[in-house]
């Protein structure tokens, strides 16, 4: 099993790339997929929440009344804090159960997980990664994306960049760095590179722990 940690600023092309490698093979792990479902109806977190900030935080369906948890924590520090130590242990949990499973299904599986807010929230210490891939593109670029493609405004856009750490705080991070300011076959010649010298990690990693057993 090797574990790909894959980050990028909004925008900047994590969901291409990951795309790309779950085409070229890899499983892929989405840490806000994870985030959504440990708060789906019925779960403990979800109740955890529930009667932490009141049930009137539960839509009549008995699911969360996100809108009204959003007014919440976005104004009130002690509360997403508190929020914060009921979701993040619960999407831990999650994502050890997922890389478990994938390696449990396929010894020698290649993982992506797109974690958007790996420099955020120190991810790091949640899984160990092999590699930490870092998907980068100017901010101007992105802005011009979010502008373009998703309808953006240039203020919100600017905005939204400058909510999230820095590029030189996720660069910091990177073991491979995905330059995807240019064209989208510029950046899958880089993807597919990297997938090579992942295949090839792989096989090392798998033939010293072999190695290591054997001992
Ligand atoms: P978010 O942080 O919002 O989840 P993301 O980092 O996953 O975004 P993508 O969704 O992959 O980014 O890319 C953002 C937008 O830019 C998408 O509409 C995507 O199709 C487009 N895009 C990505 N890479 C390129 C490229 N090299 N050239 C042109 N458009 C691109």
């Amino acid at each position: 099993m090797y574990l790909i940690g894959l980050t990028g600023g909004i925008a900047s092309g994590k969901s291409t790339v990951a795309q790309r490698l779950s085409e070229l093979g890899a499983v892929g792990i989405d840490a806000d997929r994870l985030a959504r479902e440990v708060v789906e109806r019925g779960t403990p977190a979800l109740a955890a929440i529930a009667e932490e900030f009141g049930s009137d935080l539960l839509l009549p369906d008995g699911s969360l009344n996100r809108r009204a948890l959003g007014a919440i924590i976005f104004t009130d520090p002690v509360r997403r804090e508190r929020l914060n130590a009921i979701t993040h242990p619960a999407v831990r949990q999650l994502t050890r159960d997922r890389v478990a499973e994938a390696a449990a299904a396929d010894p020698h599986a290649i993982v992506v997980y797109d974690v958007p807010l790996l420099a955020e929230a120190k991810a790091g210490g949640l899984v160990t990664f092999d590699v930490i891939v870092v998907v980068h593109a100017d901010a101007a670029t992105r802005i011009q994306r979010m502008v373009d493609l998703r309808g953006l405004t240039r203020e919100d856009a600017t905005h939204r960049i400058s909510a999230q750490a820095s590029d030189a705080e996720r660069l910091a991070l990177a073991d491979v760095v995905i330059d995807n300011t240019g064209g989208l076959d510029a950046t899958l010649i880089q993807v597919d590179a990297l997938w090579e010298g992942v295949l090839t990690a792989e096989a090392d990693k798998s033939a010293a722990s072999a190695g290591i057993r054997s001992q």
